[in-house]
């Protein structure tokens, strides 16, 4: 090696030892006599000193030294002087006097600091992500997402699971995304595609007799970009044979519980998970991804308003919309352009406009309320026995603001969750020191694409039915509940899973209702189908996402903080310049003809 201790780890109990140390330069201070260089490298920062009274050419050599320069030093460690300890670093109790010298490399001048956080433009940063990732904030993320993954191995394996790898050049295996495609040279025509995920082959790795599996596993989705999203990203994918949901939960409940005290113990989070209904998560939050941390929850309030004289509430009522409420607690004072926001959200959910009532902070109470207490554009329809009444089916207090949507349900409910979500930042209500986690359960199985007039899987196809809903799967898909599950945390989903079918009839028949040919069928799934045929056992997983976890555990709302090496939001590679155009020999090869107008 060429150094013999990492600047990093420097402490008192080096004082007089001569060490030598390899690192690049983070910052120079040029006090005349004396040279102080902050010497960084992977473990931290340490202070080394050059005495022009010592070493007048070595002092005249670290003169020259600049910003991410790469040098080795050796020297002698010493305590620092009284009122020169810095109490802000980990070495800050010593320095290293330094004997002898040399450059391992020069360096440019950076296009952005490395040694203090600054918003450089992002693009840039993915340029020179080599030059990024040395910031201190990098390379913490890169060392959580270490800590995280090895976690995650050894806990899995203490209790039994073989990790095992699933090819990436594979067919088609669909999790609602377009496929990556890869041309075959050797078979003109013909295409691999990148795994959305290793579904079916965690599948059939049950059916091979491996009960307990896992991968941390690349997944390829070619879906449109959007901001928190990469085309390629790491699954923790899991399978269990033998198990019901309950097992699946419990198992990720303790792995998540477990993970998060061991890498970041100063967080708060609650053991159990709670584990809530679809239904009741859409009814009382209008997302199944709710952030938990703050308690604001939505009614339904379409009983009140048919008793209101309210007429286009009862207009969207009999053209099958709903009402739904909340109430925002201290709001009551908002402005006007406080108001305008949120009537923003509604419009970008596709909503027509948001009704208000706001309530005196003055007021004595609800049951006394009067009608100078109330401020609501619709104040003079409303009386106020209809304004108590639903004040006390949302526990509004004085002054709170009551907010309430009406519409087809998917907008009211976007419209809603998405208030609440503002109101949560707003109110700083989300505690960024709490994680929490729940479960949500018993999705349906199937959901109905308007656009396409088609029923498509709400998880994926392999999901399999409650029992008691067998018999209705092909005549009333809308009420087939799944043992399907997801992991949410803070607003963010985490991940997924669901028992699966295990019988080629049932498999069939869900096939059926999604609309896929016999033909398709054949050709995407008779491995799979096949494999249930010779006694594929009863079985079931969950797929995580790590890049969401990683987010929670340092902090970071941007997914690209995440990954070493990312894409832009727009999916582009700026490192590489990836995707790039190939040679017309490469192309010849693949038996690929690009259309010129698309290029
Ligand atoms: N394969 C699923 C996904 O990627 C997860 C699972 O069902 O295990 O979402």
């Amino acid at each position: 090696m060429l150094k013999t201790i990492q600047a990093g780890s420097l402490r008192s109990e080096h004082v007089n030892q001569m060490i030598t140390l390899g690192g690049w330069v983070d910052r120079r201070r040029d006090h005349g006599n004396l040279i102080f260089i902050d010497l960084r490298d992977s473990s931290g920062i340490t202070q080394i000193v050059f005495d022009q009274n010592l070493d007048s050419s070595m002092h005249q050599s670290a003169s020259l030294l600049r910003n991410e320069w790469v040098i080795q030093v050796t020297g002698k460690v010493r305590e620092r002087p009284d009122g020169t300890i810095n109490t802000e670093l980990e070495t800050g109790q010593v320095e290293v006097i330094v004997s002898s010298l040399t450059i391992l490399n020069e360096s440019k001048t950076p296009p952005f600091y490395i040694n203090k956080e600054e918003d450089s433009d992002e693009l840039l940063r993915m340029k020179y992500r080599y030059l990024d990732l040395r910031k201190p904030k990098m390379q913490n993320i890169v060392n959580i997402r270490h800590k995280a993954v090895k976690f995650i191995r050894d806990f899995l394996t203490d209790q039994g699971f073989l990790e095992i790898e699933t090819p990436i050049l594979i067919k088609s295996t669909p999790e609602g995304a377009r496929d990556y495609l890869v041309p075959s040279r050797l078979y003109p025509g013909k295409f691999y595609s990148l795994p959305q995920s290793p579904q079916q082959l965690k599948q059939l790795l049950m059916s091979a007799g491996f009960e307990k599996y896992f991968q941390i596993a690349r997944c390829f989705r070619d879906e449109d970009p959007r901001a928190d999203r990469q085309p390629e990203f790491t699954q923790l994918d899991l399978e269990m044979s033998f198990v019901e949901s309950d097992d699946i939960l419990s198992l990720i409940e303790k792995l998540y519980y477990d993970l998060v005290k061991a890498i970041t113990p100063g967080k708060n989070i609650k053991f159990p998970f709670p584990r809530i209904p679809y239904n009741e998560v859409i009814e009382k939050y209008g997302t199944d991804k709710p952030d938990l941390r703050f308690d604001i929850e939505m009614s339904t309030v379409v009983d009140w308003a048919k008793k209101t004289d309210i007429n286009i509430l009862k207009t969207i009522i009999s053209n099958k919309g709903t009402v739904k409420s909340l109430s925002a607690p201290g709001c009551g004072n908002y402005t006007r352009g406080q108001i305008s926001e949120l009537e923003e959200l509604v419009k970008t959910s596709g909503g027509k406009g948001l009704m208000w009532i706001a309530i005196s902070e003055g007021a004595k109470s609800i049951e006394d309320l009067k009608d100078d207490d109330i401020k609501s554009p619709v104040s003079k329809v409303l009386k106020l026995n209809e304004i108590q009444e639903i004040a006390s089916i949302l526990s509004a207090a004085p002054g709170d603001l009551i907010l309430i949507v009406a519409g087809p349900g998917k907008i009211v409910n976007q419209s809603l969750s998405l208030i609440r979500d503002h109101l949560g930042t707003s109110l700083g209500l989300k505690d960024p020191n709490s994680f929490e986690f729940a479960f949500i359960t018993d999705f349906p199985l199937f959901e109905w694409k308007e656009e396409e007039k088609r029923w498509d899987a709400a998880h994926h196809p392999f999901t399999m039915p409650l029992k008691e809903h067998l018999g209705i799967i092909s005549t009333d898909p809308s009420k087939v509940i799944a043992h399907c599950y997801d992991l949410v945390c803070n607003g963010l989903e985490c991940g997924s899973g669901s028992i699966r079918i295990h019988s080629r009839k049932l498999q069939e028949e869900v096939f059926g209702v999604l609309g896929y040919s016999k033909e398709e069928v054949a050709s995407r799934f008779d491995q799979l189908l096949t494999a249930f045929e010779y006694g594929t056992p009863p079985h079931g997983g969950i797929a995580t996402g790590i890049e969401r976890l990683v987010m929670l555990l340092a902090g970071t709302d941007n997914i690209r903080d995440v990954v070493a090496f990312p894409k832009t939001q727009s999916f582009i590679d700026p490192l590489f310049d990836a995707p790039d155009y190939v040679s017309n020999e490469q192309l010849n090869e693949l038996h690929i003809k690009v259309n010129p107008t698309e290029t």
